[in-house]
């Protein structure tokens, strides 16, 4: 990116603009249809076809139907009216600190944002599983088996609600999707932030958890027009036809127009052509294995997680106490800027350092910005009197190391199978899954 004075910034935030910013296939594919026709006539237009059927194969045979709209939160919205329609029920299960978009329907499940109503303003019908984070979470590395007590939790609060009821997650925590299934209710995975191959060994994060997992629904934003608004929901022929018996037509007058497709297609062509899933995963293990190194160093970095190109590194004060620091990740998010990188802080403490490039990052890309968080992590522990070295420090590293190298060679190997039954892995993603922007 650039300034109006032409300096340039290394951008590592920029999850929308997917394919890297003003691509010039996505440019011109948007221009070109401008040209051309930009209505909504109620018909079929071609690009309208051609995209669904191109996104259509990146998914799962079942989920087949497909239902344009023009954000995030709009995604969302349906996605809940479908599941609704289908499984007759209201109740949502969310995890705690999720954000699933800025309508009213969406601040009552999202604990990101909702913690800062009255309690006579939440949504009975809505509640809270814990998010799978065996860093911080409820169940953490040390314990037996974090993953069935996770997907306890879910099933505890089925029990408790003792009623059929939708599941609205993030993708890469499906553990009680199971649960959910037995008791009736839908999956609804959320791909508006990790979807189109950011993570790298997959084109859906939902697919982490194997090729038997299908969600019932899968939302899409962000990403999928590099920038211009333009969203989607997909899901199966029943639930569709579920919906459509309602006899409550679905119109949306922007949604699915000539150009939106157009560039929907440019970038799925530019993800192909550009083999950025591939980028994703040898950059995304390169970044990982540079900040492992940091991790060596740095006493205040406590735990990098992620997958592909969408990577957290937790700030700590204190690796046995945990305690988030905040300020300091918000000292380097400033430091960095003033030395011309974008980087955000996020998760429920705000001491995330969240990596989330345009899918184009390259080795050169995470050198510059290693190197310069070690600079401004150098000067923050000595003016802070931090170091490496106490007992208990080494203790819990040496307990937290096991779990610590499992995870990063998980990521690293891209090992599927390790991803899939090693809890950590999705724990770890959903807590900076659990702040967005
Ligand atoms: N879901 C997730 C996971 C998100 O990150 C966001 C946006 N931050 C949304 C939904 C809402 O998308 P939008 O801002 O396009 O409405």
């Amino acid at each position: 990116m650039y300034d109006e004075k032409g300096q340039r910034y290394l951008d590592c935030i920029n999850n929308v603009a997917h394919v890297g910013h003003c691509h010039p296939d996505v440019v011109k594919a948007g221009a070109q249809q401008m040209e051309q026709l930009n209505t909504n006539s109620r018909f079929l237009h071609d690009n309208l076809v051609l995209y669904a059927q191109k996104l259509q194969a990146t998914l799962p045979s079942k989920l087949s139907v497909c239902y344009f709209v023009n954000s995030g939160s709009e995604a969302n919205d349906l996605a809940l009216r479908l599941a609704w329609q289908y499984t007759g029920h209201k109740d949502i299960i969310t995890l705690e600190n999720a954000y699933h978009g800025h309508v009213s329907s969406l601040i009552d499940i999202s604990p990101y944002k909702f913690h800062q109503l009255s309690d006579a303003e939440h949504n009975p019908s809505v509640h809270v599983a814990p998010s799978p984070d065996v860093y911080r979470g409820k169940y953490r590395a040390d314990h037996p088996d974090p993953a069935t007590a996770y997907a306890d939790e879910v099933k505890n609060i089925i029990e408790k609600v003792d009623k059929k009821g939708a599941a609205i997650r993030r993708s890469t925590c499906c553990t009680g999707a199971k649960h959910v299934r037995e008791a009736g209710g839908v999956f609804i995975a959320d791909e508006v932030q990790v979807g189109f191959g950011r993570v790298g060994s997959h084109f859906w994060a939902f697919q982490l958890q194997g090729d038997d997992f299908v969600p019932d629904i899968v939302t899409m934003g962000k990403p999928i027009g590099n920038g211009h608004p333009m969203s989607c929901v997909v899901t199966t022929t029943e639930v569709a036809e579920a919906f459509m018996s309602t006899g409550m037509e679905y119109f949306n007058t922007f949604g699915g127009n000539p150009v939106s497709c157009a560039i929907g297609l440019a970038v799925l062509d530019v993800i192909v052509k550009d083999d950025l899933q591939g980028n994703a995963v040898r950059v995304g293990r390169y970044l990982v294995s540079q900040l492992e190194k940091q991790k060596e160093k740095h006493s205040l970095i406590g735990d990098i997680r992620g997958c592909g190109l969408f990577v957290g590194v937790e700030l700590v004060r204190d690796r046995v106490k945990l305690t988030p620091a905040a300020a300091e990740a918000q000292e380097v998010i400033y430091k960095l800027k003033e030395q011309h990188i974008l980087l955000s802080a996020d998760g429920p403490h705000r001491n995330v350092l969240k990596f989330k490039p345009p899918m184009c990052f390259s080795a050169e890309d995470v050198d510059e910005v290693v190197q310069k968080i070690d600079h401004i992590l150098t000067e923050l522990e000595d003016a802070l009197g931090l170091k490496l070295h106490s007992v208990s420090d080494k203790e819990n590293e040496g307990g937290k190391r096991k779990v610590g190298v499992t995870t990063a060679s998980c990521l690293m190997q891209s090992d599927e199978k390790k991803c899939k039954c090693f809890p950590t892995f999705s724990s770890a993603l959903n807590i900076i899954f659990n702040s967005f922007s």
